[in-house]
């Protein structure tokens, strides 16, 4: 470095040097050099004597002022590494501690203090002007060669980027090309506009793999994090090396880090949530499994061999840590379930079986009850003498009520009892009592009208209708039956045997009901009872 050399000169040295050393050739890259090798002064165009007294006046007062980011223990920090270092270089400290001043004005905690103290990403403060600007400032001294020169040199320049830059071939094949064919001092500003471009490009890759090597740290953070988590399963384990290998096998950018670090959250936020939900389910699935056996054990009354079972897979269960095992069992349950299930199934049938024949029989007892109760119902003569039984003689008797009442014609009934019939039952026997019945009833069909009707009221007990019949000439049937039973005697193992009757006959009053009509009849049979049997009683007219 000289302070003597022109910055035409110290341009060309610079990207000689850049070239050499195979760094890009950025601003700051470029700055560097410039300034190691002594166009600081050069570039920022001061004097051999620096004028110290306004360094330090401005110095003073850029202390004290605020700057947004720097606090002034970082300006103090910087102030001393630019004394210690520079100390023994009073032209170039001047040029540094401006170049530190400019820096707490854009808001950079450092200056361009030397090339290894930076990282490649931190803008530089002191941006020198760019090898094109810096020889059209030079005044293209040396004339076309010079320029010429400074053309080659950056065209190499940038060629020598491109093994680190492939992605930017194109771009870098352009930007040579431009250079090499600009001749004319009039188009390098827009040569440095470009070139300005590029480098920012570069400047924003540079930046992209801090944040691609950011973005792996902070991956391999939430990994070591999730450690802890990963004792439980193997398998998510595994699931999340996977996923770190998938991002880790592709080409890398900061979107594609971004992406993958925030599926990897999401992936351990929903697996860590299922593997809650997976070991809750799992009690659950233990405390149901519990459950059944309990109530099985409880439910079924089969064989000791299968309580047994039963109470060993219990023991299972509360043993059991994982879904696998858990399954097996569950598995063992279910067909030894089933076999219980099979014999149940059988006792079930043959109770459905049962049940069903007893429903049947049941039904069949129904419909038989049924069918006893219609026939009953049609019955409508007494068994043993073939008169009307009680049902027959209320139809009968509802029927000539209705008839006579229509017909405005008298109706007469006749209640009448066998004399001493317990006595013939006594002497001669139940079954001659019962033949007697049937003699009677006969003599009683044979003697009175077809339009006349007999029932059997009670044991020994005769209800006749007679149908258009005042009271005289009931009692006159009557008595012709008395007459016609002393002719016609009852035969009993060849032997006569006379039978009579008490009867009491009542002439059917006006509206007067079945009930009040027998009842009439029956006080007037009592009558004959009492006024010494075998005799015919007229029943007094209805009381009104
Ligand atoms: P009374 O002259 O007062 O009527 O005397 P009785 O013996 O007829 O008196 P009671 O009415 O007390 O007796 C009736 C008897 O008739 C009693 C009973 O054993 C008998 N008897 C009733 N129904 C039948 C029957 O269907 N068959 C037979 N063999 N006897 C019957
Ligand atoms: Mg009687
Ligand atoms: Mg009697």
């Amino acid at each position: 470095m000289s302070k003597h050399k022109e910055p035409a000169e110290l341009a060309r040295e610079t990207l000689k040097l850049l070239d050499e050393r195979g760094l890009a050739p950025t601003p700051e890259h470029y700055a560097s050099v410039f300034q190691e090798l002594g166009g600081g002064q050069a570039a920022s165009g001061s004097t051999a004597t620096p004028n110290w007294s306004a360094l330090i006046r401005d110095l003073l007062r850029q202390l004290e002022m605020t700057h947004k980011g720097v606090t002034l223990t970082r300006k103090k920090e910087g102030l001393e590494v630019v004394l210690n270092r520079f100390a023994g270089k009073p032209d170039v400290m001047s040029e540094k501690l401006n170049g530190l001043i400019r820096s707490w004005g854009s808001g950079s905690a450092a200056p361009d203090l030397a090339p290894a103290t930076l990282p490649e990403a931190t803008p530089a403060a002191p941006v020198p002007a760019p090898a094109a600007e810096t020889a059209k400032s030079a005044g293209m001294a040396d004339g076309q060669d010079l320029l010429k020169q400074l053309r080659d040199l950056l065209a190499q320049s940038l060629e020598n980027t491109l093994p680190s830059h492939p992605e930017l071939e194109d771009e870098i094949k352009r930007l040579v090309v431009v250079v090499r064919n600009t001749d004319d001092p009039t188009k390098i500003n827009d040569l440095a506009k470009q070139l300005r471009q590029f480098w920012l490009k570069l400047e924003l890759r540079g930046g992209d793999k801090v944040k691609i090597q950011e973005g792996l740290l902070r991956l391999l953070r939430l990994l070591v994090e999730n450690v802890s988590e990963l004792v439980a399963d193997d398998e998510w384990m595994q699931g999340q090396v996977s996923a770190l290998q998938t991002i880790i096998s592709q080409p890398m950018d900061k979107h594609a880090i971004a992406d993958a670090e925030r599926n990897l959250r999401d992936a351990i936020i929903k697996q860590s949530s299922l593997k809650q939900s997976l070991t809750d389910a799992k009690a659950t699935l233990k405390s149901l499994m519990t459950t059944f056996i309990d109530r099985l054990g409880n439910l079924t009354a089969s064989t000791g061999e299968y309580h047994q079972k039963i109470e060993g897979y219990s023991q299972q269960i509360s043993k059991a840590d994982n879904l696998t095992l858990l399954g097996h069992i569950l598995e063992d349950v279910m067909h030894d379930t089933r076999v219980i299930q099979a014999s149940a199934l059988r006792s079930h049938e043959e109770l459905l079986d049962t049940k069903k024949k007893a429903d049947e029989a049941e039904a069949r007892i129904k419909a038989l009850e049924q069918e006893l109760m219609q026939v009953s119902e049609l019955v409508r003569e007494d068994q043993l003498t073939g008169a009307l039984n009680r049902r027959g003689l209320d139809e009968t008797m509802e029927r000539e009520l209705k008839r006579a009442d229509r017909n405005r014609t008298p109706l007469c009934v006749a209640l009448l009892d066998i004399d001493n019939f317990k006595r013939l039952n006594d002497t001669l026997g139940h079954h001659a009592g019962d033949q007697a019945l049937v003699h009677l009833t006969k003599v009683i069909k044979e003697t009175l009208r077809p339009a006349d009707t007999v029932g059997r009221y009670g044991g020994e007990e005769f209800v006749i209708i007679l149908p258009d019949t005042d009271l005289a000439a009931g009692i006159e049937a009557l008595q012709r039956l008395q007459r016609d039973l002393t002719k016609r005697f009852f035969l009993h193992n060849n032997e006569r045997i006379l039978v009579t009757f008490s009867a009491g006959v009542a002439l059917r009053g006006t509206d007067e009901d079945q009930e009040d009509l027998l009842g009439r009849a029956d006080k007037a049979m009592y009558q004959a009872k009492q006024t010494g049997k075998n005799r015919v009683v007229a029943a007094p007219g209805q009381e009104k």
